[in-house]
């Protein structure tokens, strides 16, 4: 059976985003580097580096399954407290500092811990995971220093009620970062990126995860995200300040911000 992004009535959305990425979790890492040639990570440093992690603070990275952007955040904040304690101690370096990784998926959250664990992590109090809907976050209002998106929002069955939760759970002075697959617009590039995504990426997911139809998912729903200014303007409107974005390798990626005030 195939399906088209089309047919998929909102309330199969969640489901279908579900099995998709139980059906990918195992595969995760290796499809991720073979897909974007290993940028996936450059593009999560980038995020990281918008967002100027500090030791202390409260974070929730959400749709974070595999931890990518969480152990980014940790490092961040581990190597610039040694730098500035001139010392090799390990101990307490994370200090209160809270990092919060949520995910609807459990199985996204189980490769995650295990990840957590091979980088020696698993005893860190800092690192907490915990299984939620960006829709519906289970953290109070005005809680969060930062908020961290990768990848993840263009899976949310109503995008403007994850951006609603984004903002409630925010402090005042808290960060919005968004990174997603966005929109090339530049000719030639443009064409050569569709037949990449259209024809490259279902056949590798075929062959590398035995699973054609997930990839092909995955494709369709780039195609349907808003484009770079409709989403600012959605970011706007749920209440945000200062609303930005920035193109990376022209447009396959973008990250957007804004603050709350
Ligand atoms: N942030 C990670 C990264 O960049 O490698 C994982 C991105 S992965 C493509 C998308 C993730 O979004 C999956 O782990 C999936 O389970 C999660 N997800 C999908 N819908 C969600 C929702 N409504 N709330 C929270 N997480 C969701």
């Amino acid at each position: 059976t195939s399906f088209g992004y089309q047919e998929v009535r909102e309330e199969e959305k969640s489901q279908l985003v579900g099995n998709v990425f139980t059906s990918v979790a195992s595969n995760y890492d290796l499809m991720n580097d073979l897909m974007s040639a290993g940028l996936h990570r450059l593009w999560k440093d980038r995020l990281v580096s918008k967002l100027n992690p500090f030791p202390g603070m409260k974070h929730l990275d959400v749709a974070g399954g595999t931890g990518d952007v969480a152990f980014r955040i940790i490092d961040t904040i581990n190597n610039e407290k040694r730098q500035a304690l001139q010392d090799s101690f390990e101990d307490n370096l994370l200090e209160d500092t809270q990092i919060y990784v949520c995910d609807i998926n459990p199985n996204m959250l189980n490769v995650g811990k295990k990840r957590a664990e091979e980088r020696g992590l698993s005893e860190v109090r800092s690192l907490v995971w915990v299984e939620g809907d960006a829709e519906a976050l289970n953290f109070e209002d005005n809680s969060m220093d930062g908020y961290t998106i990768a990848f993840g929002i263009r899976n949310v069955t109503h995008i403007e009620k994850a951006l609603a939760e984004a903002h409630r759970v925010l402090k005042r002075g808290g960060r919005f970062l968004c990174l997603e697959l966005s929109h090339v617009d530049v000719p030639i590039f443009k064409e050569l990126y569709d037949m990449y995504s259209f024809s490259v990426i279902p056949a590798v997911g075929d062959i590398v995860a035995g699973d054609r139809e997930s990839y092909q998912y995955l494709v369709e729903s780039i195609r349907h995200f808003p484009q770079q200014e409709k989403f600012a303007s959605m970011i706007d409107d749920a209440g945000f300040q200062k609303v930005q974005y920035e193109n990376l390798v022209g447009g396959v990626v973008a990250i957007h911000s804004g603050l709350k005030f």
